[in-house]
């Protein structure tokens, strides 16, 4: 008879656990509080209008590639997978800054923008792409164990790369404050400031100028479908409006977990839900983690999120906008050194119809909003709206037109809404970030030190935020599951 195992949450890490648990042998149940599967990365359609909820960056498709691969498919089996180019569009307050899909046409933007810059840059994204090579073949295929999981010929030789950061790294090779904001944004996906990043981090800069920005026709929806439908293929079974209530242990072992009122029993369980949420179906004894442990914990931001249906085609943008013209060193100290809302926040906007047609009505635009900001703040409707009001009149100057007559329909998102729906902490949007202190084996675990048979998976253990990490860290848990467990 093959082990039981239960899987608390349907994001990206749980679905590739499922995967990689059920390929192994065991006989596999997924449980999804919502009633769709993906998690952060679910989708909104809306007359005609097709929105992904959370992630819309496709960054690393050699991840995606080698995940598919494990099982003898390919991406394409699933959905069809565009390199954008451009790859995206900075708009400072003076200027816009095109970033195009390969290294000589960014060297060119660069030039433009400071004279001989792009041989600093060159070498920049050599570096980074020796520390791209290390840190995804060498460093964050590693469970988290132990400290010398870190401890290879490849980081020994590079160890200073820990202790700098990419912000020293990149002021001391750029003047210009634009290019050092181009240089800087890869790192905000890891989820803390640039300044706290570690200079191995540059990796992140080869994902973005080395490997380029790609869109999965439909949007990163369908991502989940095809994972979705891979697990099922494997012999998964996935349940939604099943919200797990609690996680029982029976002498010192993870025994069952409460569905809906229904005690499920089960060999294995794996929550791939928020760590801080799963630990909280336990009972406070089997806890490994306090909760002044987690406030102490450096999180990556929330987001307020705007999803608008346009009636129609806006110009002066790409498929992937960043606003970069107000202090990004301001709105930073009020996301992580003293929360509060931004007086003049930072944003990004996504419009993948520019590039897709199958997001929009014809003659129309799906634009998504994204302001970070720190979680726990207070979240109200007059909040909402007032920063939709600040965000899409800058939107319009800085795109030189007028669209506010436009708007057929806007929903909102925010920290209310991650605590509801996800059961994240403090609303969280990316998890716990990747700071020195919070990488690899510092980072919380993903096998529970004090319950036998209970296990995590997701953005806040290794390796840590963004979907390819998530698929990683599915891979990592259930090759751990496999070796303790069999
Ligand atoms: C707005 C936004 C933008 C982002 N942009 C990008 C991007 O562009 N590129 C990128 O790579 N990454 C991006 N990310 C990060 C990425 O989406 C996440 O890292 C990833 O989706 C996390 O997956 P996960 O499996 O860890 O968790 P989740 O997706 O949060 O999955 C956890 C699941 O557990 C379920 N759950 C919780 N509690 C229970 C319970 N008690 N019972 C049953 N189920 C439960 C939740 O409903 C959820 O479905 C973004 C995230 C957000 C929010």
């Amino acid at each position: 008879m093959s082990k039981t195992i239960s899987i608390i949450g349907s994001g990206f890490s749980s679905l590739s656990a499922s995967c990689y648990l059920a390929k192994a042998g065991y006989n596999v149940t997924i449980f999804e509080k919502n009633n769709t599967v993906g998690g952060r990365a679910r989708q909104l359609k809306k007359d005609g209008f097709t929105f992904d909820i959370g992630p819309s960056w496709y960054w690393m498709p050699d991840i995606f590639e080698k995940f598919f691969n494990d099982f003898g498919k390919s991406t394409s089996d699933y959905y069809q997978l565009d390199k954008l180019s451009p790859a995206y569009k900075i708009f400072f307050s003076d200027e816009v800054i095109t970033i195009g899909d390969h290294m000589d046409q960014i060297c060119e933007e660069f030039e433009r923008i400071e004279k001989g810059s792009s041989v600093p840059l060159r070498k920049f994204i050599a570096q980074a792409q020796d520390h791209y090579d290390i840190a995804i073949n060498k460093v964050v295929l590693k469970p988290g164990l132990s400290p010398f999981e870190l401890v290879t010929k490849e980081t020994v030789t590079r160890v200073d790369r820990f202790f700098k950061t990419i912000s020293s790294e990149v002021r001391k090779k750029f003047k210009n404050p634009k290019l050092i904001s181009t240089l800087e944004f890869p790192v905000l996906f890891l989820g803390a400031k640039p300044n706290q990043t570690p200079s191995f981090y540059s990796f992140m800069n080869y994902a973005d100028f080395g490997l380029g920005t790609w869109h999965p026709k439909g949007g990163m929806y369908e991502i989940i479908k095809g994972m979705s439908a891979l697990a099922k293929s494997l012999g998964v079974t996935i349940k939604t409006n099943s919200n797990v209530e609690k996680i029982n242990v029976s002498n010192g072992k993870a025994a069952s977990i409460i569905v809906n009122g229904e005690v499920i029993k089960s060999d294995i369980i794996l929550s791939g839900a928020d760590y801080h949420h799963s630990e909280t179906l336990l009972d406070e004894s089997y806890r490994q983690y306090s909760e002044s442990y987690w406030d102490k914990r450096t999180f990556a931001p929330s987001s307020l999120l705007f999803y608008v249906g346009f009636n129609k085609k806006l110009k002066n943008i790409e498929h992937h906008n960043l606003f970069f013209d107000t202090n990004f060193e301001v709105h930073a100290e009020n996301i992580y050194d003293n929360p509060k809302w931004p007086d003049n926040p930072l944003f990004y906007v996504n419009f993948p119809s520019v590039t897709d047609t199958s997001m929009a009505p014809d003659g129309c635009e799906t634009g998504f909003f994204l302001i970070p900001i720190a979680p726990g703040l207070e979240d109200t409707p007059e909040l909402r709206q007032q920063y939709f009001d600040i965000i899409i009149s800058r939107f319009e100057v800085r795109t030189q037109q007028g669209v506010q007559d436009n708007i057929l329909f806007k929903e909102s998102f925010c920290v209310k809404d991650f605590i509801d729906d996800y059961n994240s902490y403090k609303g969280n949007a990316y998890g716990m970030a990747n700071t020195l202190m919070q990488t690899a084996f510092l980072r919380p675990k993903l096998k529970s030190k004090k319950v036998d048979s209970l296990y995590f998976t997701g953005q806040l253990t290794v390796p840590g935020p963004g979907v390819p990490p998530s698929l990683i860290s599915g891979k990592l848990v259930a090759e751990l599951i496999d070796k303790n467990e069999q």
